[in-house]
């Protein structure tokens, strides 16, 4: 019997796509990626995702695994040779259960995260892991890439989020971690070694996640800004002010929201006057446990601060939830405006907040020296030193020559972020897109323990090969 025929054994013909049909699975969201597979195998329940895997092992067979599939370094894109099995986590989608006097819930690997949120919602309770792609992407993806998102700097990112994990390993044993214990110091910390890991050593089936309590009331402003000194000094007075209510502190350049109003005419800018064409926008938010009075005192208090210091232009507050969603939906529409102009070059990076003015500064001075017209597109989530400092072809590039440039491009803003002691990949991972350049990047111990690791629990190496580490 062939490969094909045992998998249709164990999972059922219908869950097994090859042709045509496989072909939603085999590009990547930006369309940088495109791969083949031999076949895309849709299992339902962890046992089947595990008779896969052993399936594999015994064929010898790659496996790259999938969740929704917005990952942005391509980690869920097979290669071109055809002989990969793409693994989707799609139909293992059951919100397990749920406890609120453990304040935890267990959800499937292939729930979407929206759905997970809400869940949490129908339970009165929070789940803060947020993210533009949160309407496609899957908790299995976001453990798997550690995501970030918007709520990092009061909950921590996807891995902070996480109590337990079961697993099908390598060889396609099933790793029962589900507990939902805040203290478990009985050994090696296997959760957090599988998070982050990019299916490069197992397959995540479920998690135990952490449940919050529902803030009582939340309170959104927009700020316009000259510098983005003044945006680091901003963020440290909300941070001095709001303490650990301060949920969200994102920066947003100028030309991000002039693109995003130029392909979505139905979104608004806030502002009239010289705000509207500001160099720097902050979007605040701010969680409140007591009532929207205490909330709305606090954040007035701190922008009135920063107006007085002459930090910012002009501020808008969300009156209404209406208004504050569309704050939000000005900042999540950035990176769909991005892509509506074309490919560009980005770049994931974390710097310590206390040198990132310096950082963009020099940084864009030297690509502009390097390769005067090309645009930058810098946005994030300062409050957690995270920027996408990306670059787009502007005027003087097609995307040809922007695309020809990329390993120049890539070289001197990397090594920039190398000397202000920064990581080249914040939270989206490393994938295929990043992973030749890790030797240049990371230290060499942790890339010789990271390559054991991979032997010890991959032997094999079938688990999405020419991801993460390089060659
Ligand atoms: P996929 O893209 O399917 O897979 C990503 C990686 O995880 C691949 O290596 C894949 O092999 C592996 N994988 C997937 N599922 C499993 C599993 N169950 N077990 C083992 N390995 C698995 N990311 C952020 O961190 N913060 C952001 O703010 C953010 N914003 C985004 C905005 C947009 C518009 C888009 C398109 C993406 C954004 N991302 C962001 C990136 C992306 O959404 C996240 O990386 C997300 O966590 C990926 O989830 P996914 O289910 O789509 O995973």
């Amino acid at each position: 019997m062939t490969f094909l025929n045992e998998l249709e054994q164990r999972i059922g013909q219908q869950h097994v796509l090859t042709g045509q049909s496989m072909h939603q699975y085999l590009e990547d969201w930006r369309g940088r990626y495109t791969g083949t597979a031999l076949a895309v195998a849709r299992p339902a329940t962890t046992e089947e995702v595990a008779q896969v895997v052993r399936l594999c092992a015994q064929h010898r067979v790659p496996i790259v695994p999938q969740g929704g599939n917005t990952g942005l370094c391509g980690g869920a894109t097979p290669d071109n040779s055809a002989t990969a099995l793409v693994l989707s986590l799609e139909r293992l989608n059951k919100i397990r259960s749920v406890d609120t006097e453990n304040d935890t819930m267990v959800v499937e690997a292939g729930c979407i995260l929206q759905n997970v949120q809400q869940a949490a919602r129908d339970h009165q309770r929070l789940f803060p892991l947020s993210l533009a792609a949160e309407g496609s992407c899957t908790i299995g993806g976001n453990l798997a890439t550690n995501a970030g998102g918007t709520q990092v700097l009061r909950y921590g990112n996807a891995r902070d989020l996480t109590l337990g994990l079961e697993v099908v390993t390598a060889q396609g044993e099933i790793l029962h971690g589900l507990l939902g214990l805040r203290k478990d110091n009985t050994g090696y910390d296997l959760r957090n070694l599988f998070i982050g890991s990019e299916g490069t050593l197992g397959i995540i089936t479920a998690a135990t996640i952490k449940l919050y309590p529902q803030p009582v009331a939340a309170c959104t402003a927009l700020l316009a800004l000259n510098t983005i000194e003044d945006a680091v000094q901003v963020l440290a007075l909300a941070r001095q002010g709001l303490a650990a209510s301060l949920t969200g502190f994102e920066l947003i350049a100028g030309n991000c929201l002039q693109a995003v109003l130029h392909c979505y005419p139905d979104q608004r800018m806030p502002f009239q006057g010289p705000a509207e064409k500001a160099a720097w926008y902050a979007l605040l938010e701010l969680s409140d446990s007591e009532s929207l009075e205490h909330a709305r005192e606090r954040f007035e208090s701190v922008i009135g601060q920063a107006l007085e210091q002459d930090l910012v232009q002009d501020a808008v507050i969300a009156e209404t939830i209406a208004q504050s969603k569309a704050l939000w939906h000005l900042r999540e529409s950035i990176p769909l405006a991005e892509k509506a102009y074309g490919k560009s070059i980005k770049h994931d990076v974390s710097i310590p907040v206390s040198v990132m003015s310096q950082f963009v500064h020099e940084t864009d001075k030297a690509l502009q020296e390097a390769f005067p017209g090309l645009e930058n597109v810098t946005f994030g989530h300062l409050g957690d030193g995270n920027l996408h400092y990306n670059v787009a072809r502007g005027t003087a590039f097609t995307e040809e020559e922007l695309l020809k440039r990329q390993d120049e491009i890539y070289a001197l803003v990397h090594d920039s972020v190398h000397r202000f002691n920064g990581s080249i990949s914040a939270e989206h991972g490393v994938g295929q897109l990043k992973r030749q350049l890790l030797p240049r990047y990371k230290d060499p111990v942790s890339l010789t323990l990271m390559k054991q690791i991979k032997m010890a629990l991959d032997p094999l190496g079938i688990m999405n090969p020419g991801k993460v580490l390089p060659d």
